[in-house]
């Protein structure tokens, strides 16, 4: 619970970072509470781009960070696009600090959570030394094939969802912007070769040895 303060027991999400702990100071009494800043790892891409089978392969297989997918919270009360669904991030960010407090950094799967300005604008956004992006894309065709594939309750047959996230998926591609997103196109690749180059970003990242 690293938003109770230890020495008030005041509530706050927008402690002020100390680097050189690192530590997160309470506004109130100004205790300096020493945390682990770890990166945060974020995996995106429209629906249909591969998300959920990468996050199947690397299961088990990458264990030294914890892989989550974000839509394991998600809630009607969370739908509030006039917030730009600000509490949804913001509760992921909060799991995945708390999460990094035993040590392991968090790999996010996710289509919402891959565009920067949901992230980078977020209060509990401090708490990590840095966020990476990686978006799977693919082609019209592929995203359009995959989506009518899927079962009929997932919605995803629906014209404007697969309009929504065709539109969703040429964003990524033609995102040329900071912080930068790693594009991986999936369109002709077996899900073990997207996998394979997932892990290899991860490990880029947090390096094996760590
Ligand atoms: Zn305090």
């Amino acid at each position: 619970m690293m938003n109770v303060c230890f020495q008030c027991g005041m509530y706050h999400a927008d402690k002020t970072i100390d680097p050189s702990g690192p530590f997160a100071i309470c506004p109130d009494c100004g205790y300096k509470h020493p945390f682990k800043q770890l990166p945060l790892l974020i995996v995106s891409g429209a629906s249909g781009s591969g998300k959920t089978t990468v996050c199947q392969h690397l299961l088990g297989q990458v264990t030294r960070l914890v892989l989550l997918d974000s839509d394991i919270l998600w809630r009607p009360e969370f739908n509030t696009p006039d917030t730009n669904y600000r509490d949804f991030f913001e509760t992921w960010l909060r799991v995945c600090k708390n999460i990094s407090q035993s040590g392991r950094p968090v790999v996010l799967f996710g289509a919402g959570v891959g565009v920067p300005e949901n992230i980078e604008n977020c209060i509990e956004r401090r708490y990590f030394s840095k966020v990476h992006y990686l978006a799977l894309v693919c082609s019209d065709m592929a995203i359009s094939d995959r989506l009518q594939h899927r079962p009929i309750w997932r919605g995803t047959r629906e014209p404007t969802f697969e309009e929504e996230h065709i539109r969703f998926n040429r964003w990524f591609m033609e995102y040329d912007s900071q912080p930068p997103i790693k594009i991986i196109n999936t369109t002709n690749a077996p899900p073990g070769t997207t996998a394979m180059q997932v892990g290899a970003w991860i490990d880029k990242i947090v390096r094996p040895s760590d």
